[in-house]
């Protein structure tokens, strides 16, 4: 198996998530390691002789052949991933996630590839309206309102257009927000465990009423596996966990209530521009035709993962640096 972005957040938990599951298994991890990639996340699976790294760029055609070549999956998680630097720098999102993605297919479809499985988010759909009881589903329509969701959303119409026609054998997740550990802390969540953890306080972007799906890593890992073993070919499946509606600010008030802080520790700054205000979606898809279901509850696993920051200073405070 070719993992891109193998050092970033989700990729490492997956690339565990497999080496511990199956023991026949060989995972090739291509990472660039931008300033999101970080080999300390796979530090206690290096020495795993299933396990390769390579350290590359996907735009690059020579390296991308190379490390795809004997694989029979491919699972693309390499991506700049944090809306915020799309807006105050879009190019290297246009580059990486439409080229990056066109320069994987390319290679899957020379090289034959068993499964092309892209992994893409929620964010392509736009916004919900807060009050509104919709939810997305896989015929949803596109309508992406960052530069990072426009390219996310560009490289899923390329895979489609790579299955429809040179008939790649390609399926997509797109997932809800995630959290756990190894998240880099410029995402909300892992921002506010750790500003807490150094004694200030959580900035929340204005009036803090946006509204996401968090769901557990372990579970969006689950979920690609599964689609790899059942998926059908051609198909898209929407992850998340649709458990109650949180509001950002009641995250951050229960990130404070489990760490034992007082609700004054949030501070609240200028808003984004183009904030989505909410996102929700249905999985009844992968739950009714693959029989996936989200296994970790958001405030026990919410609770595992101040834990896992809080053991874990010095992986941070570097990525912080
Ligand atoms: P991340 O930013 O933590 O990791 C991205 C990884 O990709 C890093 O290791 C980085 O070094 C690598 N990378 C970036 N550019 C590269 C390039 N040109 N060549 C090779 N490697 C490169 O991201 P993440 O949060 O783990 O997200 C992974 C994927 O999942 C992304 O495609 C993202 O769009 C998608 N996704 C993320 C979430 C979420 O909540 N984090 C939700 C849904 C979907």
């Amino acid at each position: 198996i070719l993992v891109t972005g193998g050092a970033g957040f989700i990729g490492s938990n997956f690339i565990r998530y497999l080496l511990q599951k199956y023991k026949n298994i060989k995972i090739i991890n291509l990472d660039k390691l931008t300033y999101a990639g970080n080999l300390k996340n796979l530090k206690d699976i290096e020495k795993d002789k299933r396990y390769t790294f390579i350290r590359g760029d996907i735009c690059n055609r020579e390296v991308v052949r190379k490390a795809m070549s004997g694989c029979e999956i491919v699972v693309h998680f390499a991506a700049e991933s944090h809306v915020d630097r799309s807006i105050s720098g879009p190019e290297i999102f246009i580059k990486t996630n439409i080229f990056g993605t066109h320069v994987l297919l390319e290679t899957a479809r020379e090289l034959k590839v068993k499964r092309f499985h892209h992994i893409s988010t929620d964010e392509v759909f736009g916004q919900i309206e807060l009050k509104s009881k919709e939810k997305w589903t896989e015929k949803s329509p596109y309508n992406p309102r960052s530069p990072y969701s426009a390219s996310k959303a560009a490289a899923d119409h390329l895979v489609r257009s790579y299955f429809a026609t040179y008939k790649l054998p390609v399926t997509i997740t797109n997932c809800s927000n995630n959290f756990g550990p190894y998240h880099f802390p410029e995402k909300f969540i892992p921002v506010a465990i750790t500003k807490l953890i150094l004694g200030k306080k959580i900035p929340i972007y204005k009036p803090g009423n946006q509204v996401r799906d968090w769901l557990y890593v372990i579970d969006h890992c689950r979920a690609i596996d599964l689609v790899l073993q059942k998926g059908k070919i051609g198909e898209t499946y929407l992850v998340g966990s649709q458990h109650k509606e949180y509001s950002n600010l009641e995250v951050a008030k229960l990130i404070i209530k489990l760490m034992g802080k007082k609700n004054d520790q949030i501070e609240m700054v200028g808003d984004r521009p183009g904030h989505d205000v909410k996102y929700a979606l249905s999985a009844r898809k992968i739950e009714k035709e693959l029989g996936w279901k989200p296994e970790h509850n958001f405030e026990t696993y919410l609770e595992e993962t101040i834990n896992w920051y809080q053991n874990n200073e010095s992986w941070w405070k570097n990525g912080k640096k």
